[in-house]
């Protein structure tokens, strides 16, 4: 690595979709942000923003017929600003990788043996890890020189003690097959119990916090002194909160039951509870904006899918109280947790006796910042916390590359 090599390329790839974001690490600045969607389509679509030039969004359409050609397209956009992947500036590419099971409980510089451990972690993540795999490729080939580091979203969650990450299954039958709570969203848990404990002015390893990660996929986690105890999601992004699309916790015996009686399949099953249950399966939305309109218009369903939504948020809240005994601070973080202050407010009302209160006025608030909430009085700070995994990827990959 050149010494002036401070930009790390970030990569989330998705089945038909590459998410970027180049990155300056002397300032941790981005240069450049972008998506395409659609690969393999007819229509490719590539969205590109350089913000480093100030510059105007730029859209292409085009047949991309593999992530190969998406990315040689986002190199060429790049290289349109000045910022062209061949540059010696660039020290590295990150990689979001969902499932590490439990051999990567770090970041890791990816060679051969790395890819291969990824790949026999198909079976328990197959939706993410082939589209994963492919975009790790991709990047090899564009710069074979480069180092690649995989940053998995399963990390943050191996601290987790035993009693807190096995299924009370037969012990044979789950190890046989990997059965056991990995949890998700860790970059995202990570870096935001970091910054709530920064908000309060303490180190990590001095506060107790409760992250809420309410995105389209949400997840709870609590984090004792930096180190994560506990999480809601399990073998799969599942299990837990209710979601967007998916139900979150039921009782296992619904499949059993839909599979006798329903005449459904597995394959069905799955597709129904991770696709089409949640906000989007009790009222036919999943934007919590769309939703919070249609209560404002009197709209029955709506209401009941947001009591739903609320009702399991307050129970995680309550149980992750009790697993970290002393709470700090309770962090709403993504999409929802960000800009719904509706949810914020009704996940705490009437928790006083736990130290947990919202202020009105600064719930309200609307800001890009991370800020406390709870007024003066609350034993407990409520805080809204911006989320910012591709940083946290960016910082994990150079930190590996630099030292
Ligand atoms: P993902 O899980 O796809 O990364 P995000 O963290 O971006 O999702 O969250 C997307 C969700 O955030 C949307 O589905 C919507 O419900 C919610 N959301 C986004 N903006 C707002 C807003 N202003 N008010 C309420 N909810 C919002």
């Amino acid at each position: 690595m050149t010494t002036d090599a401070t930009r790390v390329l970030v990569l989330n790839s998705g089945s038909s979709s590459l998410k970027y974001q180049l990155l300056d690490m002397n300032g941790g600045v981005r240069l450049a942000v972008g998506l395409v969607e659609r690969i393999g389509e007819q229509a490719s679509r590539l969205v590109h923003t350089p913000l480093a030039a100030g510059g105007e969004k730029r859209e292409r359409e085009e047949r991309m017929a593999d992530h190969d050609a998406a990315l040689k397209a986002v190199a060429d956009e790049l290289s349109e600003d000045g910022l062209g992947l061949d540059s010696p500036e660039l020290a590295a590419i990150g990689h979001r990788v969902v499932h590490g099971g439990l051999r990567f409980t770090e970041p890791t510089v990816i060679d051969e043996a790395v890819l291969k451990e990824i790949e026999r972690l198909v079976p328990v993540a197959p939706l993410h890890n082939p589209a994963n795999l492919t975009g790790i490729r991709t990047a090899q080939r564009l710069r074979p020189d480069l180092p690649q580091v995989a940053v998995f979203d399963t990390a943050f969650h191996s601290t987790m003690p035993e009693y807190a990450a096995r299924y009370a299954i037969d012990v044979e039958t789950a190890d046989a097959h990997r059965v056991r709570r990995y949890g998700f969203h860790g970059t995202s848990h990570a870096y935001v119990s970091r910054e709530t404990a920064k908000l309060l002015g303490k180190d990590p390893s001095e506060v107790n916090v409760i992250v809420l990660h309410l995105g389209n996929g949400a997840s709870a986690s609590a984090v004792a002194g930096g180190r994560c105890v506990d999480t809601s999601m399990g073998l799969t992004p599942l299990e837990g909160l209710v979601m967007g699309t998916r139900s979150g916790d039921i009782d296992p015996a619904v499949i059993f039951h839909l599979e006798r009686n329903a005449g459904l399949s597995s394959d069905e099953i799955d597709e129904l509870l991770n696709k089409k249950s949640g906000l989007i399966g009790l009222c036919g939305d999943n934007d919590m904006r769309e939703i919070r309109r249609r209560i404002d218009e009197g709209d029955k369903r709506a209401a009941l899918a947001f009591d739903i939504y609320i009702h399991r948020l307050r129970k995680y809240i309550g149980a992750y109280t009790a697993v970290l005994g002393r709470v700090d601070a309770v962090a709403f973080t993504a999409g929802v947790g960000e800009n719904s202050a509706p949810v914020r407010e009704a996940a705490v009302l009437g928790l006083e006796e736990m130290g947990l209160a919202v202020d009105a006025r600064l719930n309200a608030e609307r800001s890009g910042e991370a800020r406390i909430i709870s007024p003066d009085y609350a034993r407990v700070a409520v805080a809204v916390v911006p989320t910012d995994e591709e940083l946290e990827i960016a910082n994990q990959t150079y930190a590996l590359v630099s030292a």
